[in-house]
């Protein structure tokens, strides 16, 4: 092994030495189109053989070790990840008997779990003397490679739908980033940023097409061994659009598991919203069918699962478990989660507690599990959302008298 990795082949196994112009198996990718999920998906590894007779090393060099960088000075200043992990024992006043842990990755500097993944891009663009970074996004990935190029000095341009949620594109602007607004759907807008990474030689950010977002999104799990005092959680929540975070949840796990350092896997819950839930519905099936999608989770509202075939892989594998919720239980679980914990996540990320509560209300959480969710995003990114559900009330003269008097202000 030349360096500290090199990348696989999640389809056909062949490796190859890591540069940034190699994104996807050439031979697996060959017949790609832009109607099925891509084949040839890259996968870093490790040599785990010489870490796992280091094990306890690994852990005290927090996971370095298992990270496809050269030196830290290339990842930005910004405190990416190490965000917090909450353990909350009540909802609606009934005790839980499960332990409920949420991990809040609102906390990350631009207020998504996608820092994680432009975090290690935006490092390894600087150890290989790139400068200008290029990705398609429903809106967090974008607002996210935007903020963390604005820490590095690079350049970043995103290409976003038009209708993305006003703060992520304000987000953007704000950055610093060039914003490429397009008249159509995050699937149109993917296919427009392989097509110029092409033409103009740009170094591409896109989820799963660059092996390192699934490498910087694994580090979720590093840290929940480390939070979760090395145990290893019964249930994880995740909510699903191309399926990244679930396999980088995975990936993270399975990296500790090559390594010694756990002897199981957790049973991982794949969450996606009902109006987009082309990844779930197609695991074991021979063809790849697509309903286009409508979910007011933009986050996770994805035609073709760009991790498909990986994430199908790891569900099969690890005995993962899938469900979908609508966009009524996604609102809900929203307003559960806010007034319960002080914790205002957007759409994609309630969606992942609102499968938990799915499992809760089946009875399937048991006495003492410990069941964790993934909340991977800000709900002030999206107002928009849960402003049906929301009431403001008018205003009032500002006297004691008035107080008395609306009877709708408890005491
Ligand atoms: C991107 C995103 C997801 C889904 O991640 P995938 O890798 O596309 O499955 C979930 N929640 C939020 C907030 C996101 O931004």
């Amino acid at each position: 092994m030349n360096g500290k990795f090199i990348l696989t082949c999640s389809g056909c196994g062949k490796t190859f030495a890591p540069s940034p112009e190699l994104y996807l198996c050439p031979d697996c990718s060959r017949n790609n189109d832009t109607v099925n999920p891509p084949k040839g998906v890259l996968k870093a590894v490790y040599d785990y053989e010489i870490l796992s007779k280091h094990k306890e090393e690994v852990i005290t060099g927090n996971f370095w070790d298992l990270i496809p960088l050269l030196k830290k000075e290339s990842l930005p200043k910004l405190r990416i990840g190490e965000t917090p992990l909450y353990r909350f024992d009540r909802i609606d006043g009934e005790t839980l008997t499960f332990e409920l842990y949420l991990k809040d990755d609102s906390q990350n500097p631009t207020f998504s779990f996608k820092d994680r993944a432009s975090a290690v891009v935006s490092a390894y663009a600087r150890e290989n003397g790139i400068s200008t970074i290029v990705a398609a996004s429903t809106g967090n990935a974008g607002s996210s490679l935007a903020g963390i190029c604005a820490s590095q000095e690079q350049k970043a341009i995103i290409i976003v739908p038009k209708s993305a949620p006003h703060a992520k594109l304000t987000q953007i602007v704000m950055y610093g980033a060039t914003i490429v607004p397009v008249n159509g759907t995050y699937d149109m807008a993917f296919d427009l940023s392989m097509e110029a990474t092409k033409e103009f030689g740009w170094y591409n950010r896109n989820t799963a097409f660059n092996p390192l977002t699934i490498e910087g999104k694994k580090t979720v799990s590093f840290e929940l061994f480390k939070q979760l005092s090395r145990a290893i959680p019964d249930y994880i929540f995740v909510p699903v659009g191309d399926g990244v975070i679930i396999s980088g949840v995975y990936k993270g796990y399975e990296d500790l598991l090559k390594v010694g350092l756990i002897d199981r896997m957790p049973t991982v819950v794949a969450v996606q919203a009902a109006g987009s839930s082309n990844l779930i519905e197609n695991i074991g099936k021979p063809d790849f069918t697509i309903k286009p999608s409508n979910t007011l989770a933009d986050s996770i509202s994805v035609d073709i699962p760009r991790n498909f075939f990986m994430a199908q892989y790891y569900l099969l594998q690890y005995k993962g478990e899938w469900l979908s919720v609508t966009d009524d239980d996604i609102v809900n679980a929203s307003k559960i989660l806010a007034r319960n914990t002080g914790i205002f996540a957007e759409p994609a990320a309630s969606t992942a507690f609102a499968g938990m509560l799915c499992y809760q209300k089946n009875q399937k959480l048991l006495s003492k599990q410990r069941v964790v969710v993934l909340l991977t995003g800000s709900g002030l990114k999206d107002l928009k959302a849960v402003s049906s559900v929301i009431n403001i009330p008018n205003a009032i003269d500002p006297t004691v008298d008035s107080l008395r008097k609306n009877e709708w202000i408890k005491f």
